[in-house]
């Protein structure tokens, strides 16, 4: 008999335990779902920053980089959709501001970047100058076919003074860098231009605006170890 109570008991007490087990498990395989997501959002988001810190230059052209734009339209205009979100933020914000900014190049193919090399070439040889000299100011002011950064889709050209006074002070804060500052010919390999903005990413371009730097001295020190130990 009493045997048999202790073992009724048990049979309650296990009944009893049955619920809190399950609960026990459910909070484990979410908690554990939630860090996976977490991880997998952190990689995501790791992922999307590494890819658009390619550097396409004179010396690193598109086709190597490897670079595939996945576009998407902003304000009449084609971006890679990693700046879409910064973008269309830039421009509302910059217009809230009472800034009135017109994007007049962004997304363009190699046909259209021929085209535009081409016709400064033809620009420069109609003013005068000699074929050679004609090219080495396209490949300095358009960039020769395949080493634009606006075949990438992650550069946009921005008109009037205003609107470049505007990017200037505030482009960083939406991942947006001054590409082609003056004074920097030699290491971008381009000529001073106020209004070509490049996307790089919101820390990337914070760090670029406040260390006064080009971006070609940004990815040059982030794979050193001297970068380790500035950025840490
Ligand atoms: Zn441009």
């Amino acid at each position: 008999m009493h045997f048999k109570e202790s073992e009724g008991e048990r049979a309650t007490q296990k009944r009893q335990l049955r619920p809190s087990v399950k609960i026990i498990a459910a909070v484990l395989v979410l908690l554990l779902l939630t860090a996976a997501g977490f991880r997998l959002h952190a990689w995501m988001e790791q992922r999307d920053e590494a890819r658009v810190m390619v550097l396409v230059n004179p010396w690193n052209d598109v086709d190597k980089s490897g670079f595939v734009p996945k576009l998407k339209t902003v304000d009449g205009v084609q971006v890679d959709q990693s700046c879409a979100g910064e973008l269309s933020r830039l421009l509302a914000d910059c217009r809230e501001s009472g800034c009135s900014i017109t994007i007049t190049a962004a997304y363009r193919g190699r046909e259209e970047q021929l085209m535009l090399f081409n016709n400064e070439v033809n620009r420069q040889m109609l003013a005068g100058r000699s074929a050679d000299t004609a090219y080495t100011i396209a490949e300095q002011r358009v960039g020769t076919p395949g080493t634009s950064e606006h075949e990438l889709g992650l550069a946009i050209d921005v008109q009037g003074a205003a609107a470049q006074t505007w990017m200037k002070e505030n482009g960083w804060r939406y991942g947006f860098i001054l590409r082609y500052p003056q004074g920097a010919e030699a290491i971008t390999g381009r000529s001073a231009d106020a209004a070509h903005y490049r996307y790089v990413g919101l820390s990337a371009a914070e760090q670029i605006y406040t260390l006064e730097i080009t971006f070609e001295e940004y990815t040059g020190m982030f794979f050193t170890q001297e970068a380790e130990i500035i950025f840490q």
